[in-house]
């Protein structure tokens, strides 16, 4: 069983356009154990309403960083349709040695955690209200 932890969203200025930008951060435990944490952000009024989110799995139990794998993602909505695409991972906002390897997309394609992914943005698109209320907001 899957559980998402909630921290409280950050908010920050935008670099580019100086809208506010929504920084997320959140735990995910599989089975009581911590499995990952991911990152999401998005920025009030830019062009294209995406989100960018990045998951990291593996032992998040210990310190040791090795066994973590990092997968960056964009998530938007389109007609009522939740759609996620994995992108490189070297182009992540998020670096910190703590995620593991940041997989590059090919490397997330093909890594056999993949379907944890997307088992994991299929939580984040229902229970992630910050997020889907961005999303949703037609406005
Ligand atoms: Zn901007």
């Amino acid at each position: 069983m899957l559980e998402i932890e909630f921290e409280e969203p950050i908010e920050e200025i935008c670099e580019c356009c100086g809208n506010t930008t929504t920084k997320l951060t959140r735990f995910i435990y599989k089975d009581d154990d911590a499995f990952g944490i991911y990152y999401a952000q998005f920025t009030k009024d830019h062009e294209r309403k995406n989100v960018k989110g990045l998951i990291s799995l593996g032992d998040w139990g210990t310190d040791i960083t090795s066994s973590r794998v990092s997968f960056l993602f964009n998530l938007w909505l389109d007609n009522q349709d939740y759609n996620i695409e994995i992108l490189d991972a070297n182009d992540s906002p998020w670096k910190n040695e703590i995620l593991g390897k940041l997989l590059t997309r090919n490397e997330a394609l093909h890594h056999s955690w993949v379907k944890e992914v997307y088992h994991i943005t299929d939580h984040i698109v229902l229970e992630d209200e910050v997020l889907i209320k961005y999303l949703n907001n037609t406005k």
